[in-house]
């Protein structure tokens, strides 16, 4: 016979493998049966089991910072229907391989639900990659370049789950637009794509620099999507206001602190 420790070793049940004496002993200590003890000893091993594959694929996606459901203040955001927030944390649309849109300015929280629907999806065994717009762009030119572009263009199809953050905010080439549309033909039908944009759909075609493109793409996104129009402040402004910063003193040292939008923001308050 083999010894107990090659056996749990052999099978990779490497938490067992390091823990096997003391849950042998607590389990003679507390009477358990056969059965009981057999429960236990496995389901300590499928929890950590979990929790590393939970590790492992939130490392694979990429998410810029954590962030969940139940750390947005849904009061802060009338515009957003709870409901709609909580039927897409139940992950159907993932299992459908249908889309999500978030639209909306700055600052409304459009990474922030990106990133804990990511965050579900993570915990629920799926595959999950997350990236700007930009950086998916720049990815695939450079495989273009390199002879990969098909390669690249397989590791983006994989993930059960890509989220693609801020579309719209950068000018696209036809080049650029044309690489973004054969991601999303790909994906289309087979694995979810989660979007935000600080543009509506009208300009779309803008930011694709091509209408019939941008009309193609979005046939294809919108065909199986939840689109959330989120209007609304900037959340970043609100805690900026609630620090002083905004409104009461507009000097220079605090301005070097702000970001284009909340500068934006600033120069408008002023013009009224
Ligand atoms: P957007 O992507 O729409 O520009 P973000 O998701 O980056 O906005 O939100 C900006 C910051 O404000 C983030 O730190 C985010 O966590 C926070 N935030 C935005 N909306 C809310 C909200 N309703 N409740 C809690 N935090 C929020
Ligand atoms: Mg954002």
């Amino acid at each position: 016979m083999m010894e107990l420790h090659t056996v749990l070793d052999k099978l990779k049940l490497s938490l067992l493998a390091e823990r096997v004496e003391s849950v042998c002993e607590q389990a003679s200590k507390r009477d358990l049966s056969y059965k009981e003890f057999l429960l236990e000893a496995l389901s300590l091993e499928l929890c950590d089991k979990q929790q590393k594959g939970i590790e492992q694929r939130t490392t694979l996606a990429r998410l810029p910072y954590i962030k969940t459901i139940e750390q947005f203040d849904f009061s802060f955001q009338p515009s957003i229907d709870k409901k709609v927030i909580r039927e897409l944390a139940g992950l159907s649309f993932v299992e459908r391989s249908e889309n999500v849109i978030l639209l909306g300015p700055p600052g409304v929280g459009k990474t922030h639900l990106s990133i804990a629907l990511a965050v579900k999806a993570i915990a629920a065994g799926h595959r999950v990659l997350f990236m700007t717009l930009d950086q998916m762009l720049t990815k695939l030119k450079r495989a273009r370049e390199e002879n990969k572009l098909e390669k690249v263009i397989t590791t983006l199809i994989q993930p059960k789950v890509l989220v693609l953050d801020e579309i719209g905010y950068m000018p696209m080439s036809r080049e650029d637009a044309s690489l973004f549309f054969r991601v999303i033909t790909r994906r289309y039908e087979k694995a979810s794509t989660i979007l935000t944009s600080n543009k509506s759909f009208v300009d779309w075609g803008d930011v694709f620099g091509d209408p019939v493109l941008a009309t193609a793409i979005l046939d294809r996104l919108l065909h199986h999507a939840t689109t959330l129009n989120i209007k609304g402040e900037s959340y970043r402004l609100k805690e900026k206001r609630r620090a002083g910063l905004l409104g009461a003193s507009q000097n220079q040292k605090i301005e070097t602190h702000l970001t284009e939008e909340e500068m934006f923001a600033e120069l408008t308050t002023e013009d009224r």
